[in-house]
Order: structure tokens, then sequence, then C-alpha cells
């Protein structure tokens, strides 16, 4: 079977020789373990900040090790009552053709009306990212203006689509294409624009004239700068991510107008979703019903092969995915 090791660190931008295609035997099943073939699995943002020697919320991945993060597939193999041959799950051991994964490690998960991937999406870690970040973190409420940026994104396009089905009087998101505007025009955000067309700020005021309540903030840099200056009073900031600053060399200076927060009374406030999984059930009770109904829709793009998993990472990072990115394995 085969798996993808971490070859060195990268500087920057990871490239292909950062990573490492290796084929290994499928270890022997103890107890309480189960075999499952991989059918699809994730690249996300955080994991270039697993790639750097640092202490961070999760371990550094290893140089020679294998990479790791969420995967579908189905149980081959079983040394576990609770989880036969055949069962789909949920696990974290991608970046691999054939994990052995301890049985109480996986998630049953039911394909019957979405694919696979959807879990690794909009019902898994992205789509929790983004209920808990705009609801709990950003506090929305109805009535309010959201803004959220990398919004052509995994999170960032359940971001707006969710705030738009919770009441918002208004969601203007941004994305890296004219293309991706465009899809969240269709995804039913009022309004939309190409950050790479432009001044983020002014592009920013032209959407929203009256100011944001929210903004959900993916991107960091300019993007922090420009919605500090269009919050209101009372205004709020989920910190998400900062993915315009992943592949950095040097630190980011700040948001120039920072000061902006004391007399707009704003609150800035960074969570993990890892620390809010409790909220999973309330999530999926609203997302099942909204995919059903069509309130809430959700793009991906697929990659083919465990090969090309380096690649649509490297891809990942330069906006190369509208919707969640995925590598299917089989
Ligand atoms: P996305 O599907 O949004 O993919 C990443 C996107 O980032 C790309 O498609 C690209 O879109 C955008 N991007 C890349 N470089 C830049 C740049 N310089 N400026 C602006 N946008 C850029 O990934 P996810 O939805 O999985 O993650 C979105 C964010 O949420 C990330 O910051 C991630 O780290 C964060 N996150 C945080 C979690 C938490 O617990 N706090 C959990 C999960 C995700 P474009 O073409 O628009 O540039």
């Amino acid at each position: 079977t085969r798996q993808i090791v971490l070859a060195s660190r990268p500087h920057g931008a990871p490239t292909p020789e950062d990573f490492r295609l290796e084929t290994v035997d499928v270890p022997a099943l103890e107890d309480g373990q189960v075999l499952v073939a991989n059918d699809v699995m994730s690249v996300d943002p955080y994991m270039r900040g697993r790639m750097d020697d640092v202490k961070s919320y999760v371990p550094p991945f290893q140089i020679d090790d294998p990479l790791d993060g969420g995967a579908v597939g189905t149980v081959v193999d079983s040394r576990s009552d609770d989880v036969p041959v055949g069962t789909r799950v949920l696990h974290q051991l991608g970046w691999r053709e054939h994990a052995v994964v301890e049985a109480e490690r996986v998630q049953a998960v039911d394909t019957r009306d979405v694919p696979d991937s959807a879990y690794l999406g909009v019902l898994g870690m992205p789509g929790l990212t983004a209920y808990v970040g705009l609801t709990k973190i950003a506090q929305f409420q109805p009535g309010d203006t959201v803004f959220v940026s990398g919004a052509a994104g995994a999170v960032g396009s359940a971001v707006g689509q969710i705030a738009k089905a919770l009441g918002a009087e208004r969601v203007i998101g941004s994305a890296g294409s004219a293309e991706k505007v465009e899809r969240l025009n269709e995804l039913g955000f009022d309004a939309a624009f190409d950050y790479k067309s432009g001044n983020v700020r002014q592009m920013l005021q032209e959407a929203a004239p009256e100011g944001i309540d929210v903004y959900f903030d993916n991107v960091g840099g300019d993007h922090l700068e420009a919605a500090i200056g269009a919050l209101t009073v009372g205004g709020r900031v989920a910190m998400c991510g900062a993915v315009s600053q992943y592949n950095a060399t040097e630190a980011a200076p700040g948001p120039r107008n920072l000061v902006q927060a004391v007399g707009k009374r704003l609150r800035l406030q960074g969570f993990i979703v890892a620390d809010h999984l409790d909220v999973t059930e309330e999530w999926l009770g609203q997302a099942v019903g909204w995919l059903q109904d069509g309130t809430l829709r959700f793009d991906e793009t697929v990659r083919e092969g465990l090969e090309n998993a380096p690649q649509a990472f490297i891809d990942l990072l330069e906006g190369g995915n509208t919707g969640k990115m995925v590598i299917r394995l089989r």
C-alpha cells in the first residue's frame, strides 16, 4: 500500500520535493483495530502549520513519517465487534491508501443521502468551524451584516449561507477570482468581490456602505484591516484563520488601524474548532435539513489519486479550489 511522508519542512510555500510517496506493507491488525481502505481524503490549510517544527495546538508532523488528516474509508478487515467489515468510517489517518486504526477512533458515517466526502467538508470539521465561528464566537444575531473572507472555500462558503439562513441583513464575501465571485452570487451572497482586482478596503466599503457587524476572518492581513475599518460599534470578529500568511517567511505586520477597536468597542476572538465539538449535534441538526431543502449547498474540488495529494495541498494554499479540496483514492 502507499502513503505520503514529509520529506522536508517547507520554507515558504511547500513544493513537491517536500513530500515523498512510499510503498509499505500493511501492518497486521491487533485486537481492537480495524483496517480501513481510504476512499477519500482531505487536505486542509492547518496542515501547513504542522509542517513547521513549532509548538502549536496540534503537534508538528515529523520528517519521514506519514502525514495525517481527515479521511473517509471502508473497513476491509476488523478485529473489533463494534466496527464490522463494510462499515464506512471517518477517521484521522489520511495521506495513505490503507490505515490501521483503533476502532474507538473511527466514526461511522451514513453515506446514503450525501457523498462520503461531505464528512470532510460541510458535515465535518469545516462545516462545524463555520457554524461555531459565526454563532458562538462572533455571536451572530439576525439582522447583522456579515463579511466573510475566503468565501468560496469550504469554511467561508458555509459561513455565508448559514448567515443568510439565520436571518442576516446582508452577507458579503471576498474570494480570489471572478469565477469564485460569480459562484458566491449564485450561493445567495448579497455582494461579493475579487480581492485581487483592487483595494480590499475600497471594495468592502462599496459592498457594505452601512458598515458590517460581523467579520469572519479566514485570511488576515489587508482583509482584517479593511474589516476593522468597516465594523460598526460593538462589531465582532471571529478569528478563524489567516491563510494569506501561512506560507510567509516573516511575521506580517498587524492591522494598522487596530486602535479603532477601542472607540468602536470591538471584540476580536480567536477559536479552534476542536474546543467546540459539543456543538456538533446542534450544527448537524440544522445542516442536514438545510442540505435537504437546498438552503445550504456545497462545492468540491476533487483530485484523483494519492500521488496527486501533495499538489492538491500546494494548490489549496494558492486558491486552486472552489469549495472543499478532496482527493479521491478509490
Ligand atoms: P479553503 O477551502 O478556504 O481553502 C483555502 C483558500 O484560501 C483558497 O481557496 C484561497 O482562495 C484562499 N487564499 C489563499 N491565499 C490567500 C490570500 N493570500 N489571501 C486571501 N485568500 C487566500 O480552506 P478552509 O475552508 O479549509 O479553511 C479556511 C480558513 O479557515 C483557513 O484560514 C483555515 O486555516 C481556517 N480554519 C480554522 C479552523 C479553526 O479551528 N480555527 C478550522 C478549519 C479551518 P482564493 O482563491 O479566494 O484566494
